[in-house]
């Protein structure tokens, strides 16, 4: 006879894998629209932490979501889920048990080591609690509101240009008198105009690592980019970054997003905000590592507003 355990697995697989099918197949149709796409920024920048897959999921399920956490975690930060609210689900992993892990080393590790396996779980927006009564402290889940006109982000500018020395280009903030930045790839350079405010100079030279990113971390399976394709990644990759460091690029449309249209093929799609979320979170290291962020919705952030006009 097999052991129960085996059989309801198998089971719980087929059904997660018919399960996962569908929710990716709703999600990434999601994205084809400039709206859905927009929506799948917003949500990205501020769960940078979670897989691509449960970001596409969060945006799909609750597109206004900012802080999303479990029912536990939310009562730990101070607040309670609302009575009949619909949770968001999103992949957790279960890793093996230590009495899995033990009886499969007392086996002499014979067989296969118990993994990690995923099931679909329950987390809420913050939009659907509220907060508990005295002597409960609520932690506070708003950044401290900056201009982008400002200073805030000034500190970045040595570490991302160390960063850029690493991928091999110079950064020079000088005035251009037309584009906000500019990156040359034959020569290695990324130029920033040095008449914007520091948190503009930030913003567009995000923008301009992100045009070297894109030449210099390539991946099997990274989409062809068109000069609209490149656009679309490196603003999108950009406004990623600049949202984790509280800037709001909320107000601005990305024109070249209107080159998405109904008949985009859905891996099109996928590969271009696959190819975006591993390209920003390589510049989220660098920042995050400065700021000394240790929290991942970033809370501690500064918000500010962006112009995006950069070539
Ligand atoms: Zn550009």
């Amino acid at each position: 006879m097999a052991p129960s355990g085996t059989r309801s697995t198998l089971e719980e697989r087929e059904q997660r894998r018919a399960a996962e099918r569908e929710l990716a197949e709703r999600a990434v149709e999601e994205l084809r629209t400039s709206a859905g796409w927009q929506c799948w920024l917003g949500v990205r920048r501020h769960f940078h932490r979670y897989s691509l897959r449960n970001q596409i999921l969060i945006s799909m399920q609750n597109p206004g979501a900012t802080h999303v956490a479990g029912f536990r975690a939310w009562l730990d930060l101070g607040y309670a889920v609302r009575k009949g609210e619909k949770a968001i689900r999103i992949w957790m992993p279960i890793p093996p048990s230590r009495k899995q892990l033990e009886a499969w080393g007392h086996d002499g590790g014979a067989g296969e080591k118990p993994r990690t396996l995923f099931k679909l779980g329950s987390v809420f927006d913050r939009s659907q609690v509220t907060e508990l009564p005295p002597p409960a402290t609520p932690s506070p889940l708003d950044p401290p509101i900056a201009p982008l006109h400002g200073y805030e982000l000034a500190h970045l500018l040595v570490p991302l240009t160390s960063f850029a020395a690493t991928i091999g280009y110079a950064v020079d903030v000088r005035k251009l008198g037309g584009p906000e930045g500019v990156c040359r790839h034959r020569t290695g350079e990324i130029e920033v105009e040095c008449s914007l405010e520091p948190n503009g100079q930030i913003a567009a030279l995000l923008h301009e690592l992100a045009h070297a990113l894109v030449r210099v971390d390539r991946a099997d399976g990274d989409p062809q980019l068109s000069y609209a394709g490149e656009e679309l990644v490196v603003e999108s990759v950009a406004m990623s970054v600049a949202g984790i460091l509280g800037v709001d690029t909320s107000a601005n449309s990305i024109p070249y997003l209107t080159a998405w249209s109904e008949d985009t093929p859905i891996a099109t799609i996928h590969a271009h905000a696959a190819l975006i979320d591993r390209l920003a979170r390589r510049l989220e290291t660098v920042v995050l590592a400065t700021t000394g962020s240790s929290d991942p919705e970033g809370t501690s952030a500064l918000r500010a507003r962006v112009a995006v006009g950069r070539a």
